[in-house]
């Protein structure tokens, strides 16, 4: 189970993001990264270890830019590196994408684009929803980022819960569900997305979750939610009413209660992101833990 966040509004974009991403933190994660959008530039800073350490590189960088998103990986796919934390480019570096899960086919598709020439850097299954993106809007130039990955989904095998931003789509985040929860904030004149309510809760109490097979592209001016026809799908705006710390008390009178309470719920997205629908397979590498101890 990872953390995603994405922010477009008037705030400093990589403070929201970091500040969104440090309140999913109880998600666990291994590595994390933002990328923030400027005009015709993206920059991108990530690292290996706990967001302090993003934190530190962060200092070292002006990070401007008027939207973005931010990732807390928790690898199934490529040791924790640098290299393979979140966000992920296309060949182009213009566009990124943070994910949430598993791509079970990603092999194939890395097969496939990398006989038409994309060029991998890393070693996740994640790289793949870059390229595909890319490879669509090549083959129409012009095509909008919802389209690339309007055609990009149908392709994807597996759970995944997914952020895409590029320099060719102003102020526009592109997130697509099949899996993990994503919820999308709405502020006054400030669009969010999150893996999870407390993230943006201190921005905004306006939300709602994208269910399975839905797209929602978030601009500076709304937001529009398609399912997977491509129909317009009409949301009911939650209005959370707890404060932040009930919030995180989830309606629970104290802390022992909630998380006696959400065992189940807590174990099944922690494995959601982690087990392959496909085999049954669940990735859980990093762990090392052997057969011998899982037998004990
Ligand atoms: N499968 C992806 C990776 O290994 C995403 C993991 C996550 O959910 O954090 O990079």
């Amino acid at each position: 189970m990872c953390g995603i966040v994405g922010y477009i509004g008037h705030k400093k974009v990589s403070t929201v993001l970091l500040d969104g991403l440090r309140r999913l933190e109880y998600r666990g994660y291994d590595s994390a990264g933002i990328a923030v959008i400027n005009g015709g530039s993206i920059q991108v800073v990530r690292s290996a270890g706990k967001l302090r350490d993003l934190e530190e590189s962060l200092r070292l960088t002006n990070l401007e830019g008027t939207f973005g998103v931010g990732h807390t990986r928790w690898a199934t796919h490529g040791r924790p590196t640098e290299e393979n934390a979140h966000p992920h480019r296309d060949c182009t570096g213009s566009l990124v994408v943070v994910h949430n899960g598993i791509i079970e086919n990603y092999k194939d598709l890395k097969r496939e684009l990398s006989a038409v020439g994309h060029q991998f850097k890393t070693e996740t299954d994640t790289e793949v929803i870059a390229h595909l993106i890319e490879e669509n809007r090549k083959k129409t130039p012009g095509l909008a980022l919802e389209e690339g990955v309007r055609r990009a989904v149908p392709r994807l095998q597996g759970s995944y819960a997914f952020a895409a931003i590029s320099t060719q789509d102003p102020q526009k985040i592109v997130a697509a569900r099949n899996g993990p929860p994503l919820v999308i904030g709405l502020g006054k004149d400030e669009y969010f997305v999150a893996s999870d309510i407390p993230a943006i809760l201190h921005h905004t109490r306006d939300v709602f979750f994208l269910d399975d097979r839905e797209m929602a592209v978030v601009t500076d001016g709304g937001v529009v939610i398609t399912n997977a026809d491509g129909h317009t799908v009409k949301k009911s705006v939650q209005r959370i009413t707890w404060d932040p710390i009930m919030a995180e008390k989830a309606g629970f009178k104290h802390f022992m209660l909630k998380e006696i309470y959400e065992q189940p719920r807590a174990i099944r997205d922690t494995l959601l992101g982690r087990v392959s629908q496909e085999s049954g397979r669940i990735f859980l590498d990093e762990m090392e833990i052997s057969d011998q101890e899982f037998r004990d």
